[in-house]
């Protein structure tokens, strides 16, 4: 306790207080000798009801905990910070309160509806020259009919064209021949399935070695018990982990109330496990200047309760690394688990070095406090969709994301990760795509991406005074705000042309995530980049479009329309399953 108070009682005349306290609590027991402690106890337990005794103690344990509460939050947010953190939150759930009540739902509601037909609009595309299935069709088609529709589906609703590199992340595209390849793998393993191991063994040694071989890329101490298991992408190796870490503190340490600790610019899939597994979410800002992680900060979430911290290698928005270093000594020191999440930095990260790139900060399991890491191997590992790797320091960790049942009726049930059934056929993909890269392959296509990345952060810093470059990027992500400009409208007209970069938020900003299409394009997003930010310094009074990126995100930023935001995520989430615009879903 009195080491707690320390930590945030960094005002002297609070600590004055404080100590006052102590010495008057310190001679008021000594003043009471132990007779009349015991007279007072007695004559307490006699005269008083069973029911008020209860109700005592109660009260006793409520105020206990609201206190120990109080102060760990005091410490967490600061003295300011936290009446601050209660106000804001209460304004917010007063704001979304308000907007629901019958007052204002009218309003908000033309307005959703409003927004909700713009994104049916965007979304919903249809044509009268293609067939269409609301129900399952009475007769099976024939294969020639049904591939000549894949071809007028292709033709009539054709995909952004992401070959010419022209959108931010979304394709992580390894070549035409490796295409070929895994639909080869895809063919002939079209019916595994990794739950019946027995019936496939071919699939479990692929997928063994594909763990193997990204354990070995993260220089994981196999000798000493370093493990993992495949998953279906790299939101599920950030739930597992979450989850290995949650059972793992009530197992070991006996955490009943788990929380975890999770820089703001770590990925939304931790958010996802907080509401799925039930753990308590801290979110810890970053410095300033950095845009690493304040680890000063974290350490004042660290209670009893913490179950997990995380940093990322790099972070989705920003392409920053944290500081995994200083992040291994703070989970040693409070004896914790650690993820580092690599599900974008994947094979990107793993070959720095080796493709000869200087001054990389080490992030891997040779930082000892690293306790587990995520690789999305479809991503700069090329796999097919679906595939990702979560790796552990032990067996004793991994074995807490296992899901185990021996007393079903179906007889005895075990399963490694979320799925139960899974589909084969995409290890079996990942597998052929990365034997065929090879070390070679990845460390060609890491030197490339990472010029590329690095050609562009020059060109804004060098060319375009007018937007900054987000902390100092060392890998594929490159981001950049504006203190001059809107970079919605920025991004608005950039998709005009033909380029999709990724807009952000708190700061605003736009990042464009590398891949091997977008490293030929590079020269001319310079080019675009630049005369796009001229045009726009040479117009100033150009108002954004109304229904545009910038008008989305005012919503989503003001206080003022708290919960309005969520209601048009909701309204483009039900939009994906709709056959036709409205409400109505049959034609
Ligand atoms: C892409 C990504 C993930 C996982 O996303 P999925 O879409 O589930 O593969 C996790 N963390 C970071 C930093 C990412 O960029």
């Amino acid at each position: 306790m009195d080491e707690l108070l320390d930590s945030y009682l960094d005002c002297p005349e609070m600590r004055e207080l404080w100590q006052q306290y102590v010495i008057g609590a310190k001679t008021l027991i000594t003043n009471l000798d132990s007779k009349t402690v015991y007279l007072h106890v007695v004559t307490y337990l006699t005269i008083t009801p069973w029911y008020n005794i209860l109700k005592d103690y109660l009260l006793i344990v409520f105020l206990y905990q609201f206190l120990k509460s109080g102060l760990y939050n005091v410490k967490a947010y600061g003295i300011i910070g936290y009446p601050r953190h209660i106000l804001r939150q209460g304004s917010r759930s007063m704001v979304k309160w308000l907007l629901s009540s019958r007052l204002m739902r009218s309003t908000v509601e033309k307005e959703v509806s409003k927004a909700r037909a713009s994104i049916e609009h965007d979304l919903i595309l249809n044509n009268d020259c293609l067939l269409d299935f609301p129900t399952l069709p009475k007769k099976g088609l024939r294969e020639d009919h049904i591939i000549e529709e894949l071809d007028i589906l292709q033709d009539v609703l054709p995909h952004t064209d992401w070959e010419e590199g022209k959108v931010s992340g979304a394709v992580y595209h390894g070549g035409e021949d490796l295409i070929r390849l895994q639909s080869i793998a895809f063919e002939k393993y079209s019916v595994a399935n990794q739950l019946h191991p027995d019936v496939f063994p071919a699939v479990r040694k692929m997928e063994a070695e594909v763990v193997s071989m990204t354990l070995n890329m993260f220089n994981a101490p196999i000798d000493e018990g370093a493990c993992g298991t495949t998953t279906s992408g790299g939101t599920e190796s950030l739930l597992l982990a979450c989850l290995s870490a949650k059972m793992y503190g009530l197992k070991h340490h006996g955490i009943t109330e788990p929380e975890m600790i999770v820089p703001v610019t770590a990925h939304a899939g931790f958010n996802k496990a907080a509401y799925y597994f039930g753990i308590k979410m801290h979110h810890v800002p970053v410095d300033p200047k950095t845009y690493q992680v304040d680890l000063h900060k974290m350490e004042k979430y660290i209670n009893g309760n913490t179950v997990l911290l995380v940093g990322s290698v790099p972070n989705f928005p920003h392409g920053i690394n944290d500081d995994v270093e200083g992040l291994g000594k703070l989970a040693q020191k409070h004896n914790l688990r650690l993820h580092i999440d690599c599900c974008l930095g994947s094979f990107i990260v793993a070959f720095m070095e080796k493709a000869g790139f200087q001054n990389v900060p080490i992030f891997d399991f040779r930082i000892p406090g690293v306790t587990s890491i995520s690789c999305d191997t479809h991503k700069y590992g090329f796999a097919p969709k679906g595939s990702s790797i979560i790796m552990y320091r032990n067996e004793d960790l991994r074995m807490h994301q296992y899901f185990i049942e021996a007393d079903w009726v179906g007889g005895l049930y075990g399963s490694p990760t979320l799925a139960g059934s899974r589909p084969g056929a995409l290890v079996v993909g990942c597998w052929a795509t990365m034997v065929k890269f090879g070390e070679d392959g990845y460390i060609e296509s890491c030197r490339s991406i990472i010029e590329a990345a690095r050609k562009l952060r020059r060109y804004i810093e060098e060319e375009i005074p007018a937007l900054q470059i987000i902390g100092d990027p060392q890998f594929s992500v490159i981001s950049f705000t504006s203190k001059k400009l809107d970079v919605y409208e920025l991004s608005d007209r950039l998709s005009k042309s033909g380029w999709h970069l990724n807009t952000l938020q708190n700061p605003p900003a736009l990042h464009l995530a590398v891949t091997r299409p977008s490293v030929a394009a590079i020269d001319s997003l310079c080019q675009l980049l630049s005369s796009t930010v001229q045009d726009m310094l040479n117009d100033p009074d150009a108002k954004p479009s109304a229904d545009g990126t910038s008008a989305l995100y005012g919503v989503a930023g003001s206080v003022k329309t708290a919960g309005v935001a969520d209601q048009l995520i909701v309204a483009f989430l039900d939009t994906l399953y709709k056959l036709t615009p409205g409400n109505n879903n049959t034609k």
